[in-house]
């Protein structure tokens, strides 16, 4: 597969100062697909360095500028929708149909979004007798996950390039051939030199260089809690602004009443999309007591079907730490209702859709992020019992409630620890603020509120 052996660099591909690269591997099939450079501390300081050149013109720029470039860049990767969709499945391993409908059509629909928040924001406004300037927080240092190589950067490029920002950018080292494919974009869509970079590299080595950058003012990073944690700390003890989206355990909690066949249907679906690598997953599936067991056959049968179409995990690391959580999902005593841990095929990272009944709420599956296709079905006793497990655990990133009205899932919904909720199959919306209650997160992306983490206020007073 065609790759840069460079990184993106002040309007320009180079060599990377070291000689280390990456191997990029389809998980489908662990056939290599690629090289590009392991990036170093070096390279950083040198797209660092580019972008803080680039940041005074950017920051000076009309928004109707801004958002022109924005624009375009929607317009190249719409032009490029299918080449994108299949550098994700090659390296990701979503199947095709996946790849084109989420993993490329919705970095459009974002891009879109700012190109018109863009020009619209009122980045000057009077509040008494003050004006207040809503001005660009300066070179951001954003860090990216696998999961949805594209969209995790444009959720952080689109709103930073919008607010007057310049980027340095370090996709995750597993998908790093969607990112090359962004710069190209970037550039194709006359984004002035410097103001947006890519470093390609090992998280510990680029990741923590970029993170620690005397130069970057904020850090958006994508991730694990893990990680999330000490970018976190390292920006405190900085004083810089930090953006983080990290890991998710949220619940689907179906009412009596609701339509129980759609809501579990719907709730499977979600938890398999992607293999399950989503933070967002509605991972707990909460029933009432009643209607447990019906619920159970519904979500085997569901979680069964997608047992042909669900693409592999990214990796062979992710594939084994997903199998060690089926693993003691058994070993703790819950009943395992479909799939189970052994390799559903001799080549591929692939892990069997499994389904879990009988969870309790204290089980590490009920507690800990999987990451991989596996539902927990937990049965509570009262919708107080539902909402104490629904909030037990120290995420709090999305969620869905279901009930026969619509006032009862929303009135349940307010009292849900938790940054979005799905309302009886919700529906997708880009402009809608997501991120995490608790340990899932600081921060806000997409939306008006994306917006606002990029920038900074001053005010003059008269
Ligand atoms: P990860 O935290 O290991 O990696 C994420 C990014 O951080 C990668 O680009 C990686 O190279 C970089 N990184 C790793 N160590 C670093 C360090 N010491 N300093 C700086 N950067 C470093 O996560 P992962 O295992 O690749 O991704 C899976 C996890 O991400 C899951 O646990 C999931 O919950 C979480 N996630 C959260 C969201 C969200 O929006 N909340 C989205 C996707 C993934």
């Amino acid at each position: 597969m065609k790759a840069h052996d460079g990184i993106y660099v002040d309007g320009a591909w180079r060599p990377a100062a070291g000689p280390d690269t990456i191997e990029v591997v389809n998980p489908a099939d662990e056939q290599v697909l690629a090289h590009v450079p392991a990036g170093t501390a070096e390279d950083v300081d040198a797209a660092v360095r580019a972008a803080r050149a680039a940041l005074p013109a950017w920051a000076a720029t009309e928004p109707a500028e801004r958002a022109a470039r924005l624009t375009a860049l929607r317009d190249r990767l719409a032009a490029r929708a299918e080449e994108i969709a299949e550098t994700v499945t090659a390296e990701l391993g979503a199947p095709p149909k996946l790849s084109q409908t989420v993993h490329a059509a919705l970095p459009v629909a974002v891009a879109g979004s700012y190109a018109e928040l863009a020009a619209a924001h009122a980045f000057e406004e009077r509040l008494g007798n003050s004006t207040v300037l809503h001005e660009p927080v300066g070179v951001v240092g954003a860090i990216t996950p696998w999961n949805y190589p594209l969209h995790q950067i444009i959720a952080k490029v689109a709103p930073a390039l919008a607010a007057g920002c310049t980027v340095v950018l370090k996709p995750a080292e597993d998908t790093p051939l969607t990112a090359q494919l962004f710069a190209e974009a970037v550039d194709e869509a006359g984004v002035p030199a410097g103001v947006f970079n890519l470093v390609t590299g090992l998280g510990p080595v680029a990741g923590q260089a970029l993170a620690e950058h005397e130069g970057v003012d904020m850090v958006s990073f994508t991730g694990s809690t893990a990680v999330g944690r000490r970018i976190g700390a390292t920006a405190g003890a900085a004083v810089k602004r930090v953006a983080l989206e990290l890991g998710g355990k949220s619940a689907n909690v179906i009412l009596p009443g609701a339509d129980l066949s759609r809501a579990v249907n719907v709730g499977v679906a979600n938890v398999m999309s992607n293999s399950g690598q989503t933070c967002s997953a509605w991972t707990r599936m909460l029933v009432h007591r009643e209607d447990y067991e019906q619920a159970v056959e519904l979500a085997a049968e569901a979680a069964a079907k997608y047992g042909e179409r669900i693409g592999p995990v990214v990796s062979a690391r992710q594939r084994d730490r997903v199998r060690g959580y089926i693993e003691k999902g058994l070993a703790e005593g819950a009943r395992l209702v479909t799939g189970g841990p052994e390799a559903p095929r001799e080549r591929g990272y692939y892990v069997r859709p499994t389904v879990f009944a009988d969870v309790r709420p204290d089980m590490t599956i009920a507690q800990e992020e999987i990451f991989g296709p596996v539902l927990c079905l937990l049965a509570y006793e009262d919708a107080e019992d539902a909402l104490r497990i629904a909030n037990g655990t120290e995420y709090g990133l999305a969620g869905a409630v279901w009930a026969a009205e619509e006032a009862e899932a929303v009135a349940f919904a307010r009292r849900l620890e938790t940054g979005q909720v799905d309302i009886n199959g919700g529906r997708f919306n880009p402009l809608a603020p997501f991120g995490g209650y608790k340990r899932s997160g600081v921060g806000r992306e997409l939306g008006p509120h994306g917006l606002a983490e990029y920038l900074q206020t001053k005010s003059f007073q008269f």
